[in-house]
Order: structure tokens, then sequence, then C-alpha cells
């Protein structure tokens, strides 16, 4: 049984989505959740525009920040190799579509598997966070050598200027949520060596070193064990991604980070007031620290009003979704059904491409155009705006960029330059520092 309990999942979702609802209540959409075909986009399209924009997106480095898929190819046995329109955002021809060079693959790790209760009843046959990253981790290798016409592993800038060479998809990997080390830096360091670039802290969960942004707050930011993870993925040359962390956390690496940071799929607090979201006043310390903020295209986090709506409705169809968690508590797939099936029947507006461009443009004005770039949360959000369906409508963000008068140079950053500098600087970085062995941390690991 690999499969993640539902009713789990949606309490977490609910707490991504929803993080100011208290009590948790349920009806927000799962992590995995199909997408619901949407209407397609650009009703008066300016052709020569366009012919200009599908050009620039093949000359380009597309990188995408953070991208669910291996959650859905590990639980659901899903072939990346096969068609899954309507159903995920991701394949390999709508990867290709939309002209992705660097793609990462979330290792997403769950919360679940940090508890005690998880522990105690499963971890002799399923292990615990570290085990389910290898597993994610396994998942993403065997899909690589499965395709390899189409895809490689990525694991450095080199790398990603190679998959663009060869027109493969250079797939990168990035754990989300820091409980995946178990406490532990020498699995943070194996995880490197398996080829994981960056770390989200936590997830929306505090662990036991790092304030998550949605949680009780423990330390008050990052603690110093904290700190010596971050100063071991300097060291390593592993990003250190602050998406999902508290504001107190961000601030705590940025004092002590010494590469470039990234936030792989986090949008612009001013026009979505969620605690996921970036504050300006970080927005401008990530520019002084040279890092980028990849916008996430989630409508929640992308329009305040998509995020009220939904708020309302939880609370509206409250009594609803615990009624139906209690007539389908044995059957976690049902029960994700008629959830789902509930808040159809109830649905709430949507926001538009044209808005996620206004946070593109946003981070642009307040941090400056080096330090902005794409991290979709392809199929690990259960809707997207209109006008974007799934990693093939990437090129209708270029549309719209060149259509408010962005020039080429700046919408190849965005698209993937700005990400590339950080990368190649946190690999400098490590170049030097690596000399240490293994920073001042070493064997530790938290008692
Ligand atoms: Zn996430």
């Amino acid at each position: 049984m690999n499969r993640l309990p539902r009713a789990f999942i949606l309490l977490c979702l609910v707490a991504l989505a929803l993080p100011f609802a208290a009590p948790l209540a349920a009806g927000s959409s799962p992590k995995r959740q199909a997408p619901a075909p949407q209407a397609s986009p650009t009703p008066v399209r300016d052709e020569k525009l366009w012919r200009r924009a599908l050009a620039l997106q093949k000359r380009a480095i597309v990188v995408d920040g953070h991208n669910d898929i291996p959650t859905i190819m590990a639980d659901e046995d899903y072939d990346i190799g096969v068609s899954s329109v309507g159903k995920y955002h991701t394949d390999i021809a709508r990867l290709k579509q939309g002209g992705m060079t660097g793609e990462f693959f979330s290792i997403y790790v769950d919360r679940q598997y940090a508890t005690p209760e998880w522990v105690a009843k499963n971890y002799t046959t399923q292990g615990g966070s570290a085990r389910r990253a290898l597993d994610l981790i396994d998942v993403s290798y065997r899909m690589i050598e499965k395709y390899p016409q189409d895809l490689m592993l990525a694991t450095s800038t080199a790398d990603i200027r190679r998959a663009k060479k060869e027109g493969k998809v250079g797939v990168l990997m990035g754990i989300e949520g820091g409980h995946a080390i178990e406490n532990s830096l020498p699995a943070l360091r194996e995880f490197y060596r398996l080829g994981v670039r960056y770390m989200t802290l936590t997830h929306n969960n505090t662990n036991e070193w790092a304030d998550a942004c949605c949680d009780t707050a423990r330390h008050g930011g990052l603690s110093d064990f904290g700190k010596e993870v971050v100063a071991e993925m300097n060291r390593l040359g592993m990003l250190v991604d602050v998406s999902h962390v508290s504001d107190e956390t961000m601030s705590d690496v940025l004092d002590v980070s010494k590469a470039p940071v990234i936030c792989s799929h986090s949008s612009a607090r001013v026009f979505s007031n969620h605690k996921r979201n970036v504050p300006d006043e970080l927005l401008k310390r990530i520019a002084q620290n040279g890092g980028v903020v990849m916008v996430n295209f989630y409508p929640a986090f992308l329009d305040e009003k998509v995020r009220v709506a939904g708020l309302e409705r939880d609370e509206r169809l409250k009594a609803q979704h615990a009624a139906l968690r209690e007539q389908f508590k044995d059957d976690p797939k049902r029960l994700d059904e008629e959830s789902k099936k509930l808040d159809d029947a109830n649905p709430i507006p949507n926001t538009t491409l044209s808005m996620l461009v206004d946070h593109i443009e946003h981070i642009a004005k307040v941090a400056g155009i080096d330090h902005v770039g794409l991290g979709s949360d392809f199929d690990g959000v259960p809707n997207l705006p209109e006008g974007i369906r799934d990693v093939s409508d990437l090129p209708n963000i270029t549309y719209e960029l060149l259509r408010r008068g962005h020039s080429d140079e700046e919408v190849l950053k965005i698209l993937g330059g700005n990400f590339m500098r950080v990368f190649a600087e946190a690999e400098r970085v490590a170049a030097v520092e690596r000399r240490k062995i293994s920073g001042e941390g070493s064997l530790r690991r938290l008692k």
C-alpha cells in the first residue's frame, strides 16, 4: 500500500489553500486532483505576435520551478510517456509543446510521514519521510530511463544547456518538505548525491528546525540546526528554496545563506493575502540576495477574490463535507470523488492568465526584472487560471508578456534566464565551499 490516505491529503490541501480557515474544513481540492477541462484561451490573437512568441519560446531556456507529477507517477503508477490530456497537467508530449527545457520534479513528502502515528503504524512496511523521498526519486529515474530520447536527468546548469541542445527535457529534482532529511545532515548529502538540487525547507508544516507559513511557529524562524542545514546546502550547491516557509524563516535564511535563494513556487502577497505568498519587503530582500521568485499559477494564490471565495465556500459547505467524511471514512477514494462533486456543484470564480502576468510584472517592479521566474505547481494544484490549461500552454505567458511590451531579453530572463543565473551562482559558491569537509556540521543529526 503506497497510497496516501486521502483524508489526510484533503486536510493538508485545505491548509495549503486556506491557511486562515480555522478549524480546518474539508472541501478544498486535494493535491493530486485531476484538473477540470477549461475553455480554450486567447479569444482574439494577434497572429504575428503569436508567431514571435512561439519562436522566442523555442529559443529560450525555459525552467519551471515546481511540478508535482512524481507523486502521481508513484501513487497512480502513471507513465509520463502516455498522454493525460484533460486528466493531468503534464506528459512528455505537452512538456515539449510548452517548450520546457528544465522541469523541476517535486519530491514532495507529505507531513504525515513525519508524524509519530505514521512511524508507529507504518514504518516497517513503508518507511518514513526519507523513504518517501527515495521512492519519488526512484520513480523519476525510472521515467528518465524509460524515455531516454525525450528526458534526461539534469543536475547542473551545464546539464540544462545540454538538454536544450539535444532537444530533450531536463528533469531536475527538488525536495519539498525539509522533514525529508529526517533531521540529518548525512541524509541531506545523500539526497544531493542522488541529484536533488533544491530543498524547500518546509512544506506547510513546521519541522524540527524551521517554521512554516501555515503552521504553529516553534523556532521564531530558523533554529540553529536549521542554519547548519542552510550552510550545508550552500556548501553542496543545493539551492535553498523558501517557498512554504514563514516570513521569519525566510528572513533568517536571507541573513545566513551564502548563495542566492529561490522561491520555487510562490506569488506576490500584494494581490492575494495568503501566507504562501511573498510580501514586498521580502521580495526586495530576495533581490538583494540575488535570488529568484518563481510565480505559482494557483488561482487562490494569484487573486484575492478567488482566495476569499474559496474560504467562503468551505465555510458554507462545512457540514456537508463533514458528513461525507463520516460516510466514506473507510473509502478514501470515494470520499475524494464525492468531495470534488460537492465543490464542483458550488463553483467559485476563477482568475486569468492576465492576473498571473500581473504577478510577474509586480515582482519585476519591486525586486527587479532579474529576480522573477515561473513556478507553475502543475499537478499539485486542482485548477489553473483561464488561459493556462496545462504545461503545453506556457507560450501563452510569453505571448502576454510580449503583448504588454516586454522585450525578448526580458522574457528570456523570466522564462529561465534568471533561474540559470541563480543556479550558476549556487554552483560557484559550492565550488569554493566544498573544499571544506561537510562545513562545520559534519555528522550532525538532531538529538
Ligand atoms: Zn508546494
